[in-house]
């Protein structure tokens, strides 16, 4: 037995439920993990509300991200040993002492990369990853717009996109927070409650507007978005913190200069194995070397989960925050 937050019902934080669990053995292809840290994120939020329907049905572990170290191997794994330190961020069910899990969508930490770096950075920072990289190709010719800077990604892509050599301007709601993305990569940064964050964009580049927007706040940054873009632009729409968008009209891509949307999701870009080690070793490199640091600002007990929760809705948290089983 084990202990897990077990969600029988979506809706507020507080159907988070400690509870004890059954963990049983790895079957093949699959590792039992004992955690050390587990990563929130909003995504968390999405399936506990049942914004996102839960991929197995009610009830569910919560939780998507975590690192740990592997106590059980399922008869047919090679390349995961009992005792090895790993983490991931999928599938669902991280928010557990311990559980069995794929082996296909883990990775080793390697040595001198933390437990709670790494439970905090697979899927924050395979995200800042896959958005700087592959979604748009950014460089020091680049400038782009990245909302919620000073959260759990926006902390980490903001160091990243410095490190790119781009120009990088982020969007936060309080002073103390504004102070947090410049000290991380945000050469400029606007707080949307007191300016109007487009006109802002328009101003600090001088009219030519940003090349890509990275937006996960949804709902409140649509359509003011696509007014940050120059002809051509990207307007990636990867969360909706603020409440989804249910409204977006296709046309305004064309009044607003040809611009271009996608609305990307990690597991798409580690959906392969090649895929996953590719963007944890490139995650890993930019971390090792000392160009991303990974901010795990705030640690709660996983029995205090729905706390975590509520801390993170009501915008009270900054970079990551861990659960410590
Ligand atoms: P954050 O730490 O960034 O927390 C969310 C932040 O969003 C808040 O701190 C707040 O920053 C901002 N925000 C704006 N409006 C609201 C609102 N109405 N309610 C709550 N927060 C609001 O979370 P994460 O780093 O975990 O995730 C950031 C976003 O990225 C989420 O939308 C998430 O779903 C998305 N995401 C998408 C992925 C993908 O592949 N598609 C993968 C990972 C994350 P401020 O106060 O400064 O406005």
């Amino acid at each position: 037995m084990t202990h897990a937050i077990v969600v029988h019902e979506t809706g507020g934080p507080d159907v988070l439920r400690f509870e004890s669990v059954d963990v049983g053995d790895p079957g093949p292809g699959e590792i039992r993990v004992r955690h050390t840290a587990i990563g929130l994120n909003y995504i968390d939020t999405y399936f506990r509300t049942g914004l996102y329907p839960p991929p197995g049905g009610l009830p569910m572990v919560l939780g998507m991200e975590a690192a740990g170290v592997v106590e059980a191997v399922g008869p047919d794994v090679t390349g995961f040993a009992q005792g090895e330190r790993v983490a991931y961020a999928s599938p669902i069910g991280s928010y557990a002492e311990a559980r069995v899990m794929p082996a296909a969508t883990a990775v080793k930490v390697p040595a001198g990369v933390s437990d709670e770096a790494a439970a905090a950075m697979m899927l924050k920072g395979m995200t800042a990853r896959y958005l700087l990289r592959e979604v748009y190709a950014v460089g020091p010719e680049t400038t782009l717009l990245m909302h919620a800077a000073a959260g759990g990604v926006g902390l980490i892509l903001g160091q990243w996109a410095s490190a790119l050599g781009a120009t990088v301007i982020g969007t936060v709601s309080t002073a103390e927070k504004a102070a947090l993305a410049k000290a991380n990569g945000y050469q400029h940064v606007i707080n949307y409650r007191e300016e109007d964050f487009a006109a802002r964009v328009a101003e600090i580049t001088d009219g030519a507007k940003c090349d890509v927007v990275y937006d996960a706040v949804g709902k409140d940054t649509y359509p003011a978005s696509l007014d940050c873009l120059k002809p051509f632009g990207l307007w990636a729409s990867f969360g909706q913190a603020s409440g989804p968008i249910t409204d977006f009209n296709l046309g305004l891509l064309a009044q607003k200069g040809s611009l271009f949307a996608t609305r990307p999701t990690l597991f798409t870009y580690v959906a392969t194995r090649e895929r996953l080690e590719a963007n944890a070793a490139d995650l890993f490199a930019a971390v090792g070397s000392g160009q991303v640091t990974i901010p795990v600002n705030h640690r709660v007990p996983l029995a205090q989960a729905a706390d975590a929760h509520r801390a993170l809705e009501s915008r009270q948290t900054t970079g990551a925050t861990v659960l410590i089983p």
